[in-house]
């Protein structure tokens, strides 16, 4: 990721006034994906990027967003516990598009962790897991931003039923934050549809009955029937809490 600058937005700027934020939301309830990736590059650059796990979602708006900007900035989390086949799709789109990609990680190694919280947190505490592993270095990622750019679709788990396009969050030192997600209003559909249109590389899991794809403990394939996010902590919960952040969101 190219060096950024820490300017701290100034508090007048209409660009996390909230009812502009709001209002952005509503109108691009009828937009196209491109164009709101468009707006949210256009409108928090040069502190704008997109976060992935490199999920389908998050495969087709890298693709999206280099047509727009062939230098457009992208962060994804290493927990540690990554399937080798996403680290191979990691390895494929630095190969095949050459994308500006910073990969953060947690602070403490999986052996560390081990050692100091026993050797399956996940199983144990998969809170205090998703808040080591994911959710402290994605807020690493987010303290460098304005604008960050997700790929939540609301069909994909009721817990994502209203995730609006344009959301006014805070950091922890209050200062604003802009989440965008382009595909909100995307069916998985859409999503498969434009990720073989455009022969975006994905998951090979995908093929193997898994339907998101998280950390290797965590996952499993779904079976016949089961929401799109089932196999993901088995049903004991249905998010890892980075995008449900209660002490910064507004
Ligand atoms: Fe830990 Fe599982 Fe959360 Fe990954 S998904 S950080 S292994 S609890």
């Amino acid at each position: 990721m190219s060096a950024l600058k820490n300017k701290v937005p100034a508090p007048s700027d209409e660009r996390f006034d909230p009812g502009w934020v709001a209002e952005r939301s509503r109108a691009f309830e009828t937009a196209r994906p491109e164009d709101i990736l468009a707006f949210a590059l256009a409108t928090y650059a040069p502190r704008v990027a997109i976060s992935t796990a490199f999920g389908l979602e998050g495969c087709a708006l890298i693709h999206m967003a280099l047509q727009i900007d062939p230098n457009v900035r992208v962060f994804t989390i290493d927990t540690g516990y990554l399937f080798r086949e996403t680290q191979q799709l990691k390895y494929a789109f630095v190969e095949k598009y050459g994308i500006d990609l910073t990969t953060f990680e947690p602070e403490l190694t999986v052996p560390q962790q081990e050692r100091r919280y026993g050797l399956k947190l996940f199983e144990t505490d998969s809170d205090a897991c998703c808040r080591m592993r994911k959710v402290e270095p994605n807020r690493r990622a987010l303290a460098e931003l304005d604008g960050w750019i997700a790929g939540l679709r609301r069909d994909q788990s009721p817990t994502r039923a209203n995730t609006p396009h344009v959301q006014l969050l805070r950091h922890a030192d209050g200062t604003p934050l802009v989440k965008v997600c382009p595909l909100a209003r995307w069916t998985r559909k859409d999503t498969w549809r434009y990720v073989m249109d455009n022969g975006v590389p994905y998951n090979e899991l995908l093929d193997r009955g898994y339907t998101s794809v998280g950390c290797w403990p965590c996952t499993r394939p779904v079976r016949e029937g089961e929401d799109e996010r089932a196999g993901r902590w088995n049903g004991r919960k249905a998010e890892c809490g980075i995008h449900e952040p209660p002490d910064y969101s507004i």
